[in-house]
């Protein structure tokens, strides 16, 4: 729901520390001024913005949880600055949602406004973007299956509850592990944060990176907790956060 949620009187969602303001969680990945995001969420728009994003070639979708895809409408100025169509890869369940969501988008009446442009890619395998591979991670959200990604030392794996011990293969050896970790209390299609913690210390990763937070954690606090807990390389990401990958 993002933090401040609407209408919400906690202390997270009144705090004054910027790291307790969050977007709904997405990723942008660049290399050589060629830039491709995860997730078109509704706050793509203003995330862009943020970022100064003036080229896109591509969105990468998880899932199509609407805190995942409504900001995809967004895409257009990129379509019209760059005078192409937006390859869109995700799974063909994915597609098929983003299909009935925008449905005018796809539809074979004339436009008479701008609709987004789009050429889908149907991830059944590893692809390539930015000259590197793309690994999909399939992962359990509750009973629904959704993609993360490995591309060189680094994977994302938002919105999942497990993962299955072939696409734990996939995530050895990694420099940083982007996962969920929504709160403590449990959730049937979210990790907590003990259930993440447990699967950093079954992959060991470099570095851990904890997303899709709910505002019943605190930034700061909770980073104090995990260091106290004796998880120094495991700390919530936040907006903004950039780090450099290896391919
Ligand atoms: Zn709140
Ligand atoms: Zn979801
Ligand atoms: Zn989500």
């Amino acid at each position: 729901m993002g933090v401040p949620s609407l209408a919400c009187p906690c202390r997270v969602c009144h705090s004054s520390d910027p790291h307790d303001n969050r977007t709904r969680p997405s990723v942008l990945l660049s290399r050589d001024g060629h830039r491709v995001v995860i997730d078109t969420t509704p706050d793509f728009r203003f995330q862009a913005l943020r970022e100064k994003i003036d080229r896109l070639d591509a969105v990468v979708l998880t899932h199509p949880h609407a805190d995942h895809i409504l900001g995809f409408d967004d895409i257009r100025p990129f379509n019209l600055r760059q005078k192409s169509a937006m390859p869109v890869y995700a799974s063909a369940e994915t597609l098929a949602v983003l299909k009935r969501t925008f449905a005018y988008a796809f539809s074979d009446e004339p436009a008479v406004s701008t609709v987004p442009q789009v050429v889908l890619h149907v991830i059944d395998g590893p692809f390539e973007l930015l000259g590197v591979r793309w690994q999909p991670v399939p992962a359990e959200h509750g009973e629904m299956k959704v993609l993360g990604f490995r591309v060189g030392g680094m994977a994302y794996l938002t919105d999942f509850s497990r993962v299955p011990p072939q696409s734990k293969l996939m995530l050895q050896e990694l420099d940083d592990l982007i996962i969920d970790a929504l709160r403590d209390e449990p959730h049937p299609m979210h990790q907590t944060v003990a259930q993440a913690l447990a699967l950093v210390s079954e992959l060991r990763p470099r570095r851990a990176w904890f997303t899709h937070i709910a505002h019943d954690l605190p930034h700061q606090e909770t980073n104090e907790r995990l260091q106290r807990e004796g998880y120094e390389n495991v700390h919530l990401a936040y907006d903004g956060l950039s780090f450099e990958v290896r391919a």
